[in-house]
């Protein structure tokens, strides 16, 4: 048996965010980053809950600590907000996510993704980091009451960002495509949301502002589709990898997604030929297409920019030996591990990580 949930409902498309006007509270409560509290999106998107006082939480860093989730949590016992807006990309999404759940009082929760990647603002999960190990929390109530996604908020993104993020949207497609929970339902999001990447994400990269908005929903059908259907081992060992060095979490799962592919050699070969056929590429047979897809992940990384494994992501071989043990332990215990279509042992961890490891 498999569920399918969804109740955040969505607001997409030109002046989403004017559906912030329809909201009411007496008290509102921004969680975001310095950048959108620095040049007054915070405050503006805050002052559209009509009458309402506006309070900022603008101390989210990249890869949230636990210990800031406790401090927002400690600032909504003082203020009481009745809604909390989540302004930014996955890490203040995930970061009031944990403040929601941490505060336990009953309020409206909107999240407003300015990124296209992390579909936290669907998603039960949120991550949070504690002692050098990234842990995901998972819980029903994190899911947000709403999500706005405005293509308006993602003109200025950088080249960069546009690239790690769109990876990592990619990656939710393909561990939700073979996750133990998937169903006919996660895999119509996951399909058209890993097309939608392939299609676009080159053009974002280069600069095109209009296909922004397609990506931009295409992370949130990815975000419904996982937060069913489960991840696997590509997001255990980026959260383990992650958490050791601070490599952007999307590069780390491009460089990691041929090693994971391979791994499923038996379990996802017809789901991962499915979606190739389905992204225009054609082969004779399963086992071709599912390599032309990992040719093409691997070409999407070149064209992108992104390193191909961890020694061009800055993590030297001293830098590995020294944390590796540590980052083996912490993919075994990651939940992701849980609805990995294979057997998720040691080994098979060590055999991925020989395609990216210095
Ligand atoms: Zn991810």
């Amino acid at each position: 048996m498999t569920e399918f949930h969804c109740p955040t409902k969505i607001y997409t498309g030109a002046n989403a965010l004017e559906a912030l006007r329809t909201f009411t509270a007496r008290r509102v409560l921004v969680v975001t980053d310095s950048f959108f509290s620095k040049n007054g999106k915070a405050l503006k998107l805050g002052r559209m809950i009509p009458n309402a006082q506006v309070e900022i939480f603008d101390k989210v860093t990249p890869d949230p600590e636990a210990a800031l989730a406790a401090q927002g949590a400690a600032l909504c016992r003082r203020f009481a907000p009745e809604l909390l807006i989540a302004l930014g990309g996955g890490s203040p999404m995930d970061c009031a996510k944990a403040i929601r759940l941490a505060y336990g009082e009953p309020l409206t929760f909107i999240a407003i993704p300015t990124t296209s990647g992390s579909g936290s603002e669907m998603t039960s999960f949120s991550i949070l980091t504690h002692n050098a190990v990234k842990h995901p929390l998972v819980d029903p109530a994190l899911r947000p009451d709403a999500a706005i996604l405005d293509e308006s908020l993602l003109r200025q993104l950088p080249s960069s960002l546009i690239a790690d993020t769109g990876m990592d949207l990619f990656a939710h497609c393909l561990e939700a495509l073979v996750a133990k929970n998937r169903s006919l339902c996660t895999d119509a999001l996951a399909m058209l949301a890993a097309k939608t990447v392939l299609l676009n994400l080159e053009a974002s990269f280069r600069g095109d502002v209009t296909v922004r908005g397609s990506i931009h929903e295409a992370a949130s059908m990815a975000g419904i589709a996982f937060d069913n259907a489960g991840l696997g081992v590509c997001h255990a060992l980026a959260h383990a990898i992650g958490g050791a060095f601070h490599v952007p979490h999307g590069r780390l799962c491009a460089m990691l997604l041929p090693g994971v592919i391979a791994f499923h050699t038996e379990e996802g070969v017809g789901q991962y030929a499915e979606l190739a056929r389905f992204c225009g590429l054609t082969a004779a047979t399963d086992r071709l297409a599912v390599r032309s897809l990992s040719m093409t992940i691997t070409r999407l990384q070149r064209t992108l920019l992104l390193p191909q494994n961890l020694a061009q992501a800055g993590v030297s071989k001293e830098q590995w030996q020294e944390k590796e043990e540590q980052i083996l332990q912490a993919a075994l215990l990651d939940p992701c591990c849980k609805t990995d279509p294979g057997t998720v042992t040691r080994q098979a961890i060590v055999e991925i990580l020989r395609t990216v490891r210095p």
